[in-house]
């Protein structure tokens, strides 16, 4: 099946669908670690590439190619490499596209787990962050250096939903000679299709709204052949962060859904934000379906929806955010996002909690911050558990 011949909702369902000489109907699991060969010279055929076909999982997999398959599909890329878990793409990404002397131009507002990997790990073997304010285009601009290799940005942002134009930071990143990579996992390629728009990759964590019910890890690129399929795929085959075939089975099934959930996400996230936004105990709601928010003209041209993730800032700081916190009794307390069921994460003292005082303002998150991941529960209950949170 190819992107060309049918729409998207179908790719969702049919891309890289394959049977087995069982002609099962649902996609078979191949839960193993590796393939037998029929003799010695076909082993080493194998091994040497000369024939294309499975030999070990960590180099690739039926199940896991299927996924990858409908995935690429999905993003519009040539390729696809799936990872163990969101943040090992991220690190194959870097790997597989770095050395020592290189700079990387990142948005400020990423997932904090991504900071601490930049600063704490790469930095160590050579290579030079700078972190610049997403949705301003001059700051990136300007941080561009003769050996500037990389910009890496989340859009809409992780917590506070910043957006960046995605073909006109393509356009700075291309113009100085590096790729742009984008983390697309509040959209998914449902709402947004950044190769479309001039980005070289994309970073997934399936583990969001892939997986869409928080069962397991995982991550995947999508680009072209040259740089995905080949220099990170190499990454992964000797890095070893491949993903368990198990796991991309429940992804592909995730994907056959991603559509109908996304949309279902938007419109409970929509009517929340509303609400959120006429509470007097709150002090400001980031969502960019508000027409609030800065970007929300932006949102509306690059993205055909507005993501289920909604952030607010309460009056008080941290202790009133923990008291809502402590108060509800359905939303789930966890850092999981892109569930079935809504989640709350106080980002300050959890996923940014290891970040510096400095890291933590840079990136805008208050000590009065919530992150709601707003899940599929009727709309009605979501609203009435966070108004006990509020009493
Ligand atoms: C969760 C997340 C990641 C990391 O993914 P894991 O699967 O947890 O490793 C990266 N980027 C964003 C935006 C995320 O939300």
């Amino acid at each position: 099946m190819t992107d060309k011949q049918f729409n998207f909702d179908t790719l969702a369902i049919r891309a890289g669908n394959e049977q087995s000489n069982f002609q099962e109907h649902s996609e078979a699991i191949f839960l193993t670690s590796s393939f037998t060969f029929k003799s010695a010279e076909e082993a080493a055929a194998r091994f040497s590439g000369e024939e294309h076909a499975h030999f070990y999982s960590r180099v690739s997999n039926p199940t896991v190619a299927a996924f990858e398959k409908r995935l690429a599909a999905l993003e519009g890329g040539e390729s696809c490499v799936a990872t163990a878990s969101g943040m090992a793409a991220i690190f194959a990404v870097m790997l597989g596209l770095l050395k020592s002397g290189d700079h990387v131009v990142s948005s400020r507002s990423i997932f904090g787990t991504s900071t601490i990997l930049f600063t704490n790990y790469l930095e160590k073997f050579g290579v030079e962050f700078d972190f610049v304010d997403l949705s301003d285009l001059d700051a990136w601009q300007q941080a561009v250096k003769p050996t500037t290799k990389l910009f890496f940005a989340e859009t809409p942002s992780n917590p506070i939903t910043e957006i960046v134009d995605i073909k006109a930071l393509a356009g700075i990143a291309h113009a100085g000679d590096a790729l742009l990579v984008i983390d697309n996992v509040f959209c998914t390629p449902v709402l947004q299709k950044p190769l479309e728009l001039g980005a070289d990759i994309v970073v997934h964590s399936a583990t969001k709204y892939i997986d869409g019910q928080g069962r397991c890890l995982g991550g995947a690129i999508v680009g072209d052949k040259k740089l995905v399929g080949e220099t990170i795929h190499g990454v992964i085959r000797s890095g070893g962060a491949a993903l368990s075939p198990f796991n991309a089975w429940v992804f592909n099934n995730g994907l056959e859904t991603l559509s109908l959930r996304m949309k279902a996400h938007c419109d409970n996230a929509l009517t929340l934000a509303r609400w959120l936004d006429k509470q007097d105990q709150i002090e400001k709601v980031y969502y960019p379906g508000l027409e609030s928010h800065p970007q929300h003209a932006l949102a509306k041209s690059q993205q055909s929806g507005f993501g289920g993730m909604v952030s607010f800032i309460v009056k008080g700081g941290k202790d009133a955010a923990w008291k809502i916190v402590n108060n509800l009794q359905m939303l789930s307390i966890t850092a999981n996002l892109g569930d079935t069921k809504s989640t709350i994460t106080h980002p300050a003292t959890t996923t940014h909690g290891r970040l510096s005082q400095q890291q933590r303002d840079d990136a805008l998150i208050a000590d009065g911050l919530l992150r709601l991941s707003v899940g599929l529960e009727d709309i009605a209950d979501i609203q009435a558990d966070l108004e006990r949170g509020f009493s």
